[in-house]
C-alpha cells in the first residue's frame, strides 16, 4: 500500500509537501523500539537518514562489536581473541582529541571489567560442546501478517541470557531493562530455542570501577506488561498502515534517538 506523508522541513523540503512510501516495508520492529518509543519505526520506513551516532550508542557499539568477537571466538568457534587494541580503533574515528581519551579511558575500563566477568562467570563454558551457546544471533516472531518483533540478545548459554550495559549510569533494573530481557525471553520461547521457562535473565553492568551483575524475575507482572507492549505495537502497526502518525514518546532517550534531528531538530 502506498501513501502519503508529511515532509519535514529540515531538509529543504517544504512542510506539508507529500511524498509517497511503501508501508509494506514495515515488515518488522526491534524490542527496543517496541517498548520505547514506535516514532523510530515511522521515520526509518520513510527513509529519513540517521543522525551522527551519539557518543554513548558509539561508545556501546563499539564496546559490543568486541565482545561479539571476543565470545564467538573464545566460546563458539574456539580461536582466540583477547587483545583489543582499543587506541587504534579510536584514533581513526572522527572524534575532538579530547573525545578520544574519554572514550579510550572508559572502554579500557569496561573492557577490563568484562574481562573479569567472562573468566568468573563464562570461561567455563569454553570447553563445554554440548551447551548451547547464542552470541548475537537475531531471533524474530511473527506477530501479525507477517509483521515480526525481532531481537538479538548478546548472549544465550546455558539457559541464561546475559544482556551486557556500558556507561556508568544508574546500576538498577529499570523498567526498560524488565521489558528488554522479558521480551528475548519470549523471542526464545516462541521460536522454539527454548522452553521459556527455564531461562534466567541477567544484566551485566560494565561501567564503573567494577562490574556488576542484577537478574531480572519474570514474574506475572512483567508478563502482562509484556503483553501490553505486544498489544500497543500491533495496534501502532494497523494505525501506520492506515498513514496514522504514531506519537512519539519523549523521554531522557530523545538525545540519543538515531532520529532526534527529525523529529525534534537537534
Ligand atoms: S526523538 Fe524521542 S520522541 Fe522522537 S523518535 Fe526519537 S525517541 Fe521518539
Amino acid at each position: 500500500m502506498i501513501i502519503g506523508v508529511r515532509v519535514y522541513n529540515i531538509y529543504g523540503l517544504k512542510e506539508g509537501v507529500e511524498m509517497e512510501y511503501n508501508i509494506e516495508s514495515l515488515r518488522n520492529i526491534s524490542v527496543t523500539e517496541s517498548y520505547s518509543c514506535p516514532k523510530p519505526a515511522w521515520f526509518r520506513v520513510k527513509g529519513f537518514p540517521k543522525a551522527p551516532e551519539h557518543y554513548y550508542i558509539l561508545r556501546g557499539h563499539l564496546l559490543h562489536s568486541h565482545i561479539e568477537d571476543f565470545l564467538k571466538a573464545n566460546l563458539v568457534k574456539k580461536g582466540v581473541n583477547r587483545y583489543w587494541d582499543i587506541s587504534k580503533n579510536v584514533d581513526d574515528l572522527d572524534l575532538s582529541d579530547l573525545l578520544k581519551s574519554k572514550l579510550k579511558e572508559e572502554l579500557n575500563l569496561e573492557w577490563k571489567n568484562f574481562l573479569t566477568f567472562y573468566k568468573a562467570h563464562l570461561m567455563e563454558y569454553s570447553r563445554k560442546r554440548e551447551v548451547t551457546k547464542l552470541v548475537e544471533e537475531k531471533i524474530s516472531i511473527e506477530l501479525i501478517d507477517g509483521f515480526k518483533l525481532v531481537g538479538t540478545p548478546d548472549l544465550v548459554v546455558d539457559h541464561t541470557i546475559w544482556d551486557f550495559k556500558s556507561g556508568k549510569g544508574s546500576r538498577s533494573i529499570s523498567k526498560e531493562y524488565m521489558l528488554q530481557l522479558g521480551l528475548y525471553k519470549i523471542l526464545m520461547h516462541k521460536s522454539r530455542r527454548s522452553n521459556g521457562d527455564d531461562l534466567k535473565l541477567k544484566l551485566v553492568f560494565l561501567g564503573g570501577p567494577t562490574y556488576c551483575v542484577k537478574e531480572v524475575i519474570y514474574t506475572s507482572g512483567l508478563q502482562g506488561d509484556i503483553q501490553k507492549v505486544l498489544n500497543n505495537i500491533i495496534m501502532l502497526r494497523k494505525q501506520m498502515i492506515n498513514g496514522v502518525e504514531p506519537q512519539g514518546k519523549f523521554s531522557f532517550l530523545c538525545s540519543m534517538c538515531s532520529y532526534r534531528n527529525v523529529c525534534r531538530g537537534v
